[in-house]
């Protein structure tokens, strides 16, 4: 299967299980995870209709967003102090911002680019210690703090979920849109407002984050990978 056959039938099946769980079916942004593959590769996906494009390094998220400044980046790895203001001058959405020290890099980076950053709040919902990211109810706190900073902007949260076990991952979806919804109820109704993402799921998993509400997911091997093997139809 070609990246565009590929593309086509996560794109489909998304769109027929947002049907299905009662949400709209253009309600979900694939990101196509690109830190595995050169720019011919994502101007092949960018072809054939492709857009968002999410990097985990630094140093090749501003490559290839130089190369390639019309597409949509998105920053999914992670962040260390030094490396801030390459993020910030390249990626629309930093989905895994979590460390309070952090926020006010981002803010000054952002304000001497003359924007606002974008990000999530990366939480570790299933508390694997090899994961990193806020716990559930660290993050109440980690808002705090983000709110007094004019350019940095928090749009929702994102997670990883435990690999191997669709049974977890669902649970640790739920748990992310629940924990999503509580913190909402607290807040003013302009942040509430655009706090509505979700970036949850992996080429493994993103079914079962689409289900529990997911409005991007992060797929990488299940687009670029030739010998991912996981039929696309089949769950
Ligand atoms: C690599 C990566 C992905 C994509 O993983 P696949 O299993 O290849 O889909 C998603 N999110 C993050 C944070 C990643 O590092």
């Amino acid at each position: 299967m070609s990246f565009r056959e590929r593309y086509d039938a996560v794109k489909a099946e998304c769109e027929a299980i947002c049907l299905a769980h009662g949400r709209d079916p253009h309600a979900v942004c694939v990101v196509a995870v690109s830190k595995t593959v050169g720019l011919p590769e994502i101007e092949a996906a960018v072809a054939a209709g492709a857009h968002n494009f999410g990097e985990n390094r630094p140093d090749m998220l501003a490559q290839k967003a130089c190369a390639l400044p019309e597409q949509t980046w998105h920053f999914i790895g992670n962040i260390q102090s030094r490396k801030i203001e390459e993020i910030v001058c390249n990626a629309s959405l930093v989905h895994s911002l979590y460390q309070p020290h952090h926020v006010a890099k981002f803010d000054a980076a952002a304000s001497a680019l003359g924007k606002v950053q974008e990000v999530l709040l990366e939480v570790n919902v299933s508390g694997e210690e090899s994961k990193s990211g806020l716990a559930p109810d660290e993050v109440a706190s980690m808002l705090d703090v983000c709110s007094q900073y004019a350019h940095v902007r928090v749009r929702g949260l994102m997670t990883m979920a435990p690999q191997g076990n669709a049974d977890e991952a669902r649970n640790c979806f739920a748990k992310l849109a629940q924990l999503a919804e509580e913190l909402k109820v607290g807040m003013e109704p302009a942040k509430a407002e655009c706090f509505n993402e979700l970036s949850m799921g992996m080429s493994e998993d993103w079914r079962e984050a689409v289900a529990q509400g997911a409005t991007i997911v992060r797929i990488g091997r299940a687009l670029f990978a030739e010998d991912f093997n996981e039929p696309l139809d089949i769950h």
